[in-house]
């Protein structure tokens, strides 16, 4: 009675989780999708504290209290630029946690005191069944491959390592997981060797830290969806060490969104993973340099001449990019939006699938500064309309709006869908300097007829402008 009691519970907790991944799918519903997973996962703990009585509470209160303060610290303190680095952090010590929890199963499973439990709960012949020893490999292996590789990507993307490994680490990395298999095969045989999980924790770690290190910091983002959809893989892994349904269900949720995320943001990048992972990305040998896209042919211009434009335009999109994230441009950008209505222009915002540096970045920022839902278009359904804009106002964007991607096959992001801004009839670049972005290559656009580029830091330009505007 009491078990059906706990697992009908897990079920409720485990609903929740998946009403919650559907909300999060939509900007409109993520807020209360987050608290229905979040609400899940509470219900979930209380469900194990209430099964699981042998446990000290004290101790478990103590870590809660710990980890709540670093957690709202860290939540309240980061940059929204800086959150690839936060989640990369917190996949990592999710995956840690897997190892120890199988670390420490298999320990218990050594104990005496524990035995008569065991034997019960994880097989009858006197030893720990197949099955548990698979799950405690697996969690060892991809909990510590996580944690490690976590670390690195963290590092990377907080500039404090950039080491891009040597030639030869792929081999290297054959040879790890060759190790790290042949010491889960040895732990399986033999389960009393706790000293051998211990090692296999070592060697998985080692090929964490080379499978990432030779990945180029601006390809973090993806690798980090990979990671994440490993430490879901880690976690499912321990609930069967632990037999706790609600954990290998969130840990197989976990585990599919995050590669369902990975696999959405390599198309939209138009790369395999395979090139995020075993190749650099950056400018090809044979591409136009910089001068031979822009000599002479740039044409810049200024707040007043952009306010002339834009008065009188009937349609205007925003393409928000990068830049718009790191100059924090979000609310200059909906006051841009109002005193443009107010004119009576039609203003939408035109966001691409990986433009910023995480998945759903410009939304994230637009909802920061309460700009409507229903102005933000996706690229499939702007793209046609483009021939009708008067003005594309491209703010800190580069790589999403790169003619190159249609046009050179050679190029690091040919093939890579883009918004087709430059089939509006006046185009404007907002950003620093002729840059490139992250995929350092330069941009034609930025020499074409119908484009003028308005320098400046995007907050700075934006405020210049809706100033410019009001003097009308
Ligand atoms: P880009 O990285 O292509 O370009 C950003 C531009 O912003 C730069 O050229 C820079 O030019 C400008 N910029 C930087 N700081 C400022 C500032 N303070 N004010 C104004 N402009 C500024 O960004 P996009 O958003 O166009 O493209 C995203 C890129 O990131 C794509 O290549 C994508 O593949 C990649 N990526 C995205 C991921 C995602 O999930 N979103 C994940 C992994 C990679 P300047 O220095 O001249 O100002």
């Amino acid at each position: 009675m009491r078990e059906n009691l706990i697992n009908l519970t897990y079920l409720f907790a485990s609903l929740l989780f998946i009403l919650g991944l559907k909300g999060l799918g939509h900007p409109r519903s993520a807020v209360k999708g987050n608290l229905l997973g979040a609400f899940g996962m509470f219900i979930a703990i209380a469900a194990t504290l209430v099964d699981r009585r042998v446990l000290s509470f004290e101790l478990i209160a103590f870590g809660l209290a710990i980890g709540s303060v670093l957690g709202t610290v860290m939540a309240i303190k980061v940059q929204m630029t800086a959150m690839p680095q936060l989640v990369a952090l917190f996949n990592g010590l999710g995956g840690v946690a897997s190892t120890f929890v199988a670390g420490a199963a298999l320990y218990e499973a050594q104990q005496p005191s524990t035995q008569q439990q065991l034997l019960q709960a994880i097989g009858a012949g006197g030893g720990p069944e197949l099955h548990f020893l698979v799950a405690t490999v697996a969690a060892g292996i991809v909990g510590t491959v996580t944690f490690t590789g976590s670390v690195v990507a963290f590092a990377k993307l907080q500039e404090i390592f950039d080491w891009p490994g040597f030639t030869g680490v792929q081999v290297l990395n054959g040879l790890l997981v060759a190790a790290s298999l042949g010491l889960g095969v040895w732990i399986t045989v033999e389960p009393s060797a706790l000293n051998v999980f211990w090692m296999l924790t070592l060697v998985a770690g080692t090929l964490g830290f080379f499978l990432v290190v030779p990945i180029g910091g601006a390809d973090m983002p993806v690798v980090i969806a990979l990671l994440n959809s490993y430490s879901g893989i880690a976690a499912a892994a321990s609930g069967f060490v632990l037999q706790n349904n609600v954990l290998i269900i969130s840990g197989a949720l976990v585990g599919a969104s995050g590669i369902i995320l990975t696999q959405n943001m390599c198309k939209a990048m138009n790369r395999s993973l395979a090139n995020v992972m075993f190749a650099k990305l950056g400018p090809k040998a044979g591409g136009s340099s910089a001068d031979e896209v822009y000599g002479g042919r740039v044409k810049s211009t200024t707040a007043e001449e952009v306010a002339m434009i834009l008065e009188s335009a009937s349609r205007v999109v925003i393409v928000p990019g990068y830049g718009l994230a790191v100059s924090q441009a979000q609310h200059a950008v909906r006051d841009l939006t109002q005193i443009l209505e107010d004119r009576g222009v039609l203003v939408e915002f035109a966001i691409h699938p990986v433009a910023g540096r995480m998945p759903g970045h410009m939304n994230v920022l637009l909802a920061e500064a309460e700009i409507d839902y229903d102005k933000m278009k996706e690229m499939d359904e702007i793209n046609p309309t483009f021939g009708q804009v008067d003005v594309a106002l491209v703010i800190g964007a580069n790589d999403v709006v790169n003619p190159l991607a249609r046009t050179d096959p050679k190029s690091p992001i040919a093939g890579m869908p883009i918004l087709d801004v430059d089939h509006a009839r006046t185009v404007i670049i907002m950003k620093r300097s002729l840059s490139p972005g992250f995929a350092g290559i330069p941009n034609p656009l930025f020499a074409a007829d119908n484009t003028l580029m308005f320098y400046g830091d995007g907050k700075k330009a934006l405020l210049d402008l809706n100033a410019a505007l009001k003097a009308l």
